[in-house]
């Protein structure tokens, strides 16, 4: 199947108030333009040069998401443009987004990533760093960020109850956010994403309370 159809499929089948981010990690800029054609303004990436190789190269009313981990070095080269980082887990990378945007004249969308799978390699913050992170004062000064919401992944399992655990505890979480003392409201204020579910899981990451899905291979084919 087409890339176009895949994608046709997919978006037809996602409730209004979900977001589709086409993750399009490794693939050619002739595949992300099939998509592109076919209306798909959303893109997802896990390498910051390969992003920004792909936001030079393509149409600029191309909104980029970073999904993949972030080294704080690196932060500089896609703070000029990158719409939304979904994979902030540390109060140092925060700070380092903070910084660049500021550089850039800009406020930087991003999601924290709260750890949920049961495998050690995946990354994240739990509970009690979240509520750390979000009532240090260091958090209160930062102007040139918002927080939009937390992203997850789940542990990668056929085991479906599994999964669902683990999207529910995210979204449990996320609705904690709202009871958190001593936040910076005007930073919180808008938090109303939660990202999670890949091919495999989104249909439940959905039933679970997702607002934002992130398909790569469904839509592009395997990697
Ligand atoms: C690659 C990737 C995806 C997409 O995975 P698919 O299984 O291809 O849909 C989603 N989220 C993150 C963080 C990824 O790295």
């Amino acid at each position: 199947m087409s890339i176009q159809s895949n994608l046709n499929i997919i978006k037809s089948s996602l409730p209004e108030h979900v977001t589709l981010v086409a993750v399009s990690k490794t693939k050619p800029v002739h595949d992300l333009m099939e998509a592109y054609e076919a209306g798909q303004r959303i893109f997802g990436e896990n390498k910051i040069q390969e992003m920004t190789d792909k936001w030079e190269e393509m149409p600029k009313d191309i909104q980029w998401h970073m999904i993949g981990h972030v080294q704080t070095n690196k932060v500089k080269f896609m703070a000029p443009f990158v719409s939304l980082i979904h994979g902030v887990d540390s109060l140092k990378l925060l700070q380092e987004i903070n910084k660049q945007a500021l550089k850039n004249n800009r406020i930087i969308d991003c999601l924290l990533q709260i750890y949920i799978a049961e495998e050690e390699s995946k990354f994240g913050l739990d509970q009690n760093e979240l509520n750390e992170l979000l009532s240090s004062s260091e958090f209160k000064e930062m102007k040139n960020i918002h927080i939009l919401g937390l992203m997850g992944m789940a542990t990668f399992t056929e085991d479906q109850n599994q999964i669902k655990k683990e999207f529910t505890h995210l979204k449990s979480i996320f609705d904690s956010l709202k009871h958190i003392d001593g936040y910076r409201k005007d930073a919180l204020q808008c938090v109303s994403t939660i990202s999670m579910g890949m091919s495999g899981d989104y249909k439940l990451a959905i039933e679970c309370g997702s607002t934002m899905v992130r398909i790569g291979s469904s839509i592009f084919g395997g990697r």
